[in-house]
């Protein structure tokens, strides 16, 4: 489809840039992707993040703990993280197992390298506009958006769901760059009436093909970070893809357009981080 946004030939576009940016470091930059438990989807996550490392040059270490861990295991495990000196990035896979504290464990990742961009002090940053490390899903559909020329200034943006690690971010992020955002939740009334009038469409809810495609604004342009997985097995975003695709200027697929951008973020990222330590 010619009015695609597609993640997997961004992401590729931007590898040999990353490549040549690992080459230029004294060392090579090292993700460690903290996974507690055996959910099947964060396992294939963190399979995806290894691989990515693998294809452009990162050393990775894949720390697994057992689902039943304690929260000052978790904790213990960061910390040695923290004081690896060969470690630039640190991501704790989420969602946690019940019974742990997400906010306290994210707390405790060494700010400057929080490659995921999830620490109180580098949303603070975000939200002040002197970003450091920005969410990678959030930062990669700002990619996307920048990749096919679409202009921000003045445009209504609407971004559908108000999570810490995409709909907020990319809130700021819209913002930033001259959008006039509004954000919706799953109390917002007449969601319909509001897709209608945005210019610019993020859906961040995770609630498969929630939006209609006769809402989209004729030219609007739809960003759909949604993952879900039918009961048939096939993935779908928060958006219905056929329909919207038919009214909307350009458009993410669903898999294909967000997800790879993602993870090629974090690999910015943990480049980065490894940067600037090197610095
Ligand atoms: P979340 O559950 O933390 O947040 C969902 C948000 O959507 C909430 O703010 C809620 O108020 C809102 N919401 C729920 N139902 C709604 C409705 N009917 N109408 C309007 N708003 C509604 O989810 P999340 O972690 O932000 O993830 C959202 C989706 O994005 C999920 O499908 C997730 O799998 C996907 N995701 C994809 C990527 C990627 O790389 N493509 C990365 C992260 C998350």
């Amino acid at each position: 489809m010619t009015n695609s946004m597609n993640g997997r030939l961004l992401a590729k576009e931007r590898a040999a840039g990353l490549r040549e940016a690992v080459s230029k470091l004294d060392r090579r930059p090292g993700l460690a992707v903290v996974l507690v438990g055996e959910d099947p989807a964060s396992q294939v996550y963190v399979g995806k993040k290894t691989a990515a490392c693998e294809r452009l040059g990162l050393l990775h270490r894949q720390i697994t703990l057992p689902a039943d861990s304690s929260q000052e295991a978790l904790l213990a495990q960061i910390d040695a993280l923290n004081s690896d000196d060969s470690i630039d990035g640190i991501l704790v896979q989420l969602p946690l197992p019940k019974g742990l504290d997400t906010n306290a464990v994210l707390d405790r990742i060494d700010p400057s390298k929080d490659v995921d961009g999830f620490h109180p002090e580098n949303l603070g940053l975000l939200a002040q506009g002197r970003a450091r490390f920005v969410a990678c899903t959030p930062a990669g559909c700002m990619a996307l958006l920048a990749r096919w020329n679409v202009d921000l200034t003045g445009k209504s943006a609407l971004v559908i769901g108000r999570s810490t690690i995409v709909g907020r971010p990319m809130s700021l992020l819209l913002d930033r760059a001259n959008a006039t955002v509004t954000v919706a939740h799953s109390r917002t009334p007449n969601l319909a009436e509001r897709v209608a009038e945005a210019d610019v469409v993020v859906a961040a809810i995770g609630r498969p093909e929630a939006i209609k495609g006769e809402w989209i604004k004729p030219g609007a342009v739809v960003v759909d970070v949604g993952i879900n997985r039918l009961d048939d097995g096939r993935l779908v975003g928060d958006v219905e893809y056929e329909a919207a695709a038919t009214r909307a200027s350009l458009i993410t697929p669903v898999p294909g357009g967000v997800g790879p951008m993602t993870i090629s973020m974090l690999m910015s990222n943990t480049i980065d981080a490894a940067t600037r330590r090197q610095q």
